[in-house]
């Protein structure tokens, strides 16, 4: 599902966009910042920000990325962290007379798209809804009276927020010269000949004026139920939508939101949509390819180097920290039509290694999701695309390794997830990342707890190098949504919990059995 939300500056798209984001479990993408980061570069680079040949070069060459850092997100151009610097009224004054440079704007515009390929998504700026994603399932232009623009503008610049306290003010010879320039821009974006600043003729038009956060986002929110049910009776006629497609949309329509989404993919290829898998190549298959075949499709050299790397992974590892997972058999025999969303504490690098190496010693697959920003280092990408893991984009609902998840469950692959995220070197309360009971729930599969002793000893705190040891994991009784009682949703949260409670719980236990290991 794409949600555009366009509008002129100050009317409280971000503010918004990032809200609705959140609530509705979509990726929000903030289109201005693109622009500013441009017009930016231009500055640094000593090129004139009019300058279409100079400007579009940048923009055509440029990377973009969007780093999730708590509720918002940093901007990161051609490597260069430019989040506060894009925010300057030296770039403010340049912004509008670069992005309406057609070339600017074919550039940022075939990038928006290729982020919003294949995910559900909020997308905020000027023409959203009008040119790059003409048929957008929700369309809102949002507006205010200038004067309120200038004031959210104003305080937000001398550190307030007006979405959280509505009576902030601002100084009013701030206030006047935020106004001055925000008109100058307003007119600049709605007068120029690309793509110009104005409402879809299918938008529904928002004034923010009187009306608080909450107000807003329960309009959009409405209008997003609303595309939400008309998708689904869609379906329900039967129309021809990917299988994988109208699960994701039903899942959205009973109410289910997947992990708060506060971040913007890395702008690369556009992903393709679901369709029937081609067999894989001998050669020249994709990483996409490597996450959405089973693994029994892989290649035969692929699975060499998955054999290889496991034995030698496994040997190495036993050698030097001595393991022993408790449970494997059963887990193999219970898994191998269905598989299982194997779901571990994290304490350092060896914890995959246990489940990974004992079920592939008994035949069973199980493929691990990790982060995203690993996949920076290509040689780490390329070994776990050998290995069968995903990458998964955290923070967002990243629908794209849902389905990947999911159809490896169905296949008879599990999938091994880490809830606590990263490697959690005390016990102080870690931040679980929902969204495997959600995984469990569409592919009907048991989600089955494993805890890990002894691991976390083995680079403890500020310590680099690796010290021998042995490591005891255990794999704990399966649970089934349907063991669970309440509406959908209820089940799916306390799925979550008591899984999570039952890794600790079996942690704990075998912290009693071989006291001193962590
Ligand atoms: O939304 P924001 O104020 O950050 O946008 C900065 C500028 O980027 C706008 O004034 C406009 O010139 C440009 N922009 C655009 N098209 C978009 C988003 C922003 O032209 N989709």
């Amino acid at each position: 599902m794409i949600v555009t939300i366009d509008g002129p500056a100050g009317s409280g798209k971000s503010t918004v966009a990032r809200a609705i984001a959140a609530r509705e479990g979509l990726t929000y993408l903030d289109t201005g910042a693109m622009y500013r980061a441009n017009a930016w570069a231009c500055l640094d680079r000593g090129i004139a920000p009019d300058d279409e040949a100079g400007a579009a070069s940048v923009a055509e060459a440029c990377t973009i990325e969007f780093v999730p850092e708590g509720e918002s997100q940093r901007v990161i151009f051609d490597g260069v962290d430019v989040t506060e610097a894009i925010r300057t009224p030296e770039v403010e004054a340049v912004v509008s007379v670069n992005s309406a440079i057609p070339a600017v704007r074919d550039a940022m515009g075939k990038r928006q798209k290729a982020i919003a390929a294949g995910t559900d998504i909020v997308c905020e700026g000027r023409d959203m809804g009008t040119v790059v994603f003409p048929d957008a399932e929700v369309k809102v232009f949002l507006t205010a009276s200038p004067e309120a623009r200038a004031r959210r503008r104003a305080v937000q610049r001398a550190g307030g927020d007006t979405a959280k306290d509505a009576t902030a003010t601002a100084d009013e010879s701030s206030v006047q010269e935020i106004l001055e320039s925000i008109k100058k821009r307003d007119e600049y974006d709605s007068s120029r000949e690309t793509a110009p600043l104005k409402p879809a003729d299918d938008a529904v038009m928002i004034d923010s004026s009187d009306l608080s956060l909450d107000e807003v986002c329960d309009k959009i929110s409405a209008l997003i139920a609303k595309a939400r049910e008309a998708s689904e009776r869609k379906h329900e006629q039967g129309d021809a939508v990917p299988l994988a497609e109208a699960a994701v949309e039903s899942d959205g329509a009973e109410g289910d939101k997947p992990a708060k989404a506060d971040v913007v993919a890395k702008a690369d290829k556009p992903a393709k949509k679901d369709k029937v898998l081609e067999p894989m190549k001998i050669v020249g298959n994709s990483y996409e390819d490597y996450y959405a075949h089973p693994m029994a499709d892989y290649p035969l050299h692929a699975k060499a180097t998955l054999g290889l790397l496991v034995g030698l992974v496994g040997g190495l590892s036993k050698l030097f920290f001595p393991w022993r997972l408790e449970g494997a058999d059963e887990l193999a025999e219970a898994t191998r039509d269905r598989g299982a969303v194997i779901v571990m504490n994290h304490t350092s690098m060896l914890d995959p290694v246990l489940p990974v190496v004992s079920l592939y010693m008994r035949g069973c697959h199980v493929r691990p999701i990790y982060k995203s920003e690993f996949d920076k280092i290509w040689i780490l990408k390329w070994a776990f695309a050998r290995i069968g893991a995903i990458p998964i984009k955290r923070g967002s609902a990243d629908m794209k390794a849902m389905r990947w998840a999911t159809a490896a469950l169905k296949a008879g692959e599990s999938i091994l997830i880490y809830p606590e995220g990263t490697r959690v070197k005390d016990d102080s309360e870690s931040e679980i990342h929902g969204g495997f009971a959600l995984i469990a729930q569409r592919a009907d599969a048991p989600v089955v707890p494993i805890a890990i002793v002894g691991a976390r000893d083995i680079t403890p705190r500020g310590k680099h190098i690796p010290r021998p040891g042995r490591v005891f994991a255990r794999i704990g009784e399966a649970l089934h949504l349907s063991d669970i009682e309440g509406s959908r949703k209820e089940r799916v949260a306390k799925l979550e919990k008591l899984v999570m409670e039952r890794v600790f719980q079996i942690r704990d236990a075998l912290r009693r059995e071989h006291p001193g290991k962590m």
